[in-house]
């Protein structure tokens, strides 16, 4: 059985690793010279930048692709739990450290809001349900049938489903910081926390249940020790290849072209490329009305502007994951989610992986990227003016409210947008996780995992059921792993 894997995405490498164990012949295509999509590795100067992921969760996940093949994880990666998860800073200087340690959760919640305090453990109690229901039963299993999404709906409705995942931390909890803090994991994978469904609040129990990991070496080192057990197993890797064209006979896929120019013939293909783009581009199959509404009518996750920066300072007071808000959050948020227009009140991400592992940065340096969530290119923003400007804006932020001085201590830096998720990495509109995860764009309503419209095509990966984060597209491999 020949299977060819388009794309080297966490997804792609998944998949391509669990078809391998089914004993298909397989090859992996991937339109760069380096593996990884969105986890790639970007080294400059003696620094080393995870280009996307950083926080690792359900690492069991990531274990299983090893185990499969009977080899021991630890031989090829090394990733650790993190102490403190994330800090939350706010404009009045406020900072809040979140944590699996619950009694100081719970201390520094009472602090703030005493009456919070049983909110939160109530919170956490129905996150489990959720977690229980959207999790454990169902990411990992295929959701092509509508009488199977059907069957599941009563007990989604249950679980509220129908709020967004702000409003069930708010029935719960009366402090706005503690809201924002309690609310913030749709961001995580593309979502608005003000709109996307509250089935999404269950990423705050899948947190607590295994932790916040961190790869040592980067997140880059867990691609790295994937490519060398696909090596042993005898994949093909195929790097600088990208496949331009798919052909197909009696509505099934029989053969593709790469770069425009070799013709490979297949059994099976599985797209780790973004789902509306495939289709866009490479799919050729006839007309299906229902499946064409489908598409057109979808929203896409919002853009990311990522600076990736290297100081000759050490900051070392700031921690490996903060998260600052801004005054204006929701109005930021809906302006980037709706209005698709830039707003200067920011919220951003600052990653600093030296926090916990100095072989990131040259002795002596820290190594930093800080991302702020933008419009996607539905925005018809010009980056090339917008991106510099983005940049002043961000460092200047930084300066005044976490890292002082930095201007001056800046030795090395580039910046990514939305263009680069478009161009290079192939996704409609350069959205930063494909399309959003509303409940219309989820499970049976999300791109199917085996192809709508063309045998023999699938899909793994952030377009796909579950969804984006990296615990989100291996559930996808594992879809396919019953599928296929
Ligand atoms: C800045 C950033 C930070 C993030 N932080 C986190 C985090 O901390 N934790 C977390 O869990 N998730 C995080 N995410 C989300 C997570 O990284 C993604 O959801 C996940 O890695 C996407 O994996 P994927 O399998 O969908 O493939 P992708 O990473 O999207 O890779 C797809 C690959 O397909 C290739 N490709 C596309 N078209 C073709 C073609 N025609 N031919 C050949 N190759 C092709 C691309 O070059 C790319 O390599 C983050 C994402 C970003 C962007």
């Amino acid at each position: 059985m020949k299977t060819v894997v388009i794309g080297s995405g966490f997804g792609g490498i998944a998949a391509a690793l669990r078809m391998r164990a089914k004993g298909h012949d397989v090859t992996l295509l991937e339109k760069h010279d380096d593996l990884g999509g969105r986890a790639r590795v970007f080294e400059r100067n003696g620094f080393k930048f995870d280009g996307g992921p950083t926080v690792i969760t359900a690492p069991y996940l990531i274990y299983e692709l090893f185990e499969i093949f009977n080899k021991n994880p630890s031989d090829y990666i090394s990733i650790k739990p993190l102490d403190i998860w994330y800090r939350f800073v706010f404009e009045d200087g406020f900072s809040f450290d979140y944590s699996g340690d619950e009694n100081s959760m719970k201390e520094q919640i009472e602090k703030i809001n005493k009456k919070d305090v049983n909110g939160y453990i109530k919170l956490v109690e129905f996150t489990k349900k959720i977690f229980n229901k959207g999790f454990t039963e169902l990411s990992d299993v295929p959701f092509d049938k509508p009488i199977f999404m059907m069957k599941q709906l009563p007990a989604l409705l249950n679980l509220k489903s129908y709020k967004s995942v702000y409003s069930l931390v708010s029935s719960y909890i009366e402090n706005e910081k503690l809201r924002r803090i309690l609310s913030m994991h749709p961001l995580l994978v593309g979502g608005n926390p003000f709109t996307t469904t509250s089935i999404y609040g269950l990423i705050l129990y899948l947190e607590k249940k295994w932790g916040i990991h961190y790869s040592m070496g980067g997140t880059g080192a867990i691609i790295k020790g994937l490519e060398k057990l696909m090596v042993e197993e005898k994949i093909e890797i195929k790097k600088n290849s990208e496949a331009t064209k798919f052909f197909t006979e009696n509505g099934k896929i029989n053969s593709l072209e790469i770069n425009n120019s070799n013709k490979i013939y297949v059994d099976n293909v599985i797209c780790n490329a973004d789902p509306p783009n495939v289709y866009d581009q490479l799919v050729n199959s006839k007309k299906n009305s229902l499946f064409d509404w489908k598409r057109k009518r979808m929203d896409y996750s919002m853009g990311l502007f990522v600076y990736y920066f290297g100081t000759k300072k050490i900051y070392k007071n700031i921690a490996h994951h903060t998260i600052k808000f801004g005054n204006k959050y929701e109005e930021h948020l809906k302006d980037i989610f709706d209005k698709k227009k830039l707003n200067n009140d920011i919220s951003y991400y600052l990653h600093r992986p030296t926090a916990t592992d100095r072989s990131m940065a040259p002795v002596g340096n820290d190594c930093f990227y800080v991302l702020v969530p933008v419009p996607n290119n539905q925005s018809g923003i010009n980056w090339t003016i917008e991106g510099e400007k983005m940049k002043n804006l961000v460092i200047e932020k930084m300066q005044r409210q976490l890292l002082p001085d930095l201007k001056e201590n800046i030795v090395e830096d580039f910046y990514l947008t939305p263009d680069y998720f478009e161009k290079e990495l192939n996704t409609k509109y350069g959205s930063g996780f494909s399309i959003q995860p509303k409940f219309s764009q989820s499970a049976y309503f999300r791109f199917h995992n085996k192809s709508e419209i063309c045998k023999g095509l699938y899909f793994v990966g952030a377009g796909t059921h579950p969804g984006a984060g990296v615990p989100g597209v291996l559930s996808s491999a594992k879809v396919l792993d019953k599928i296929i």
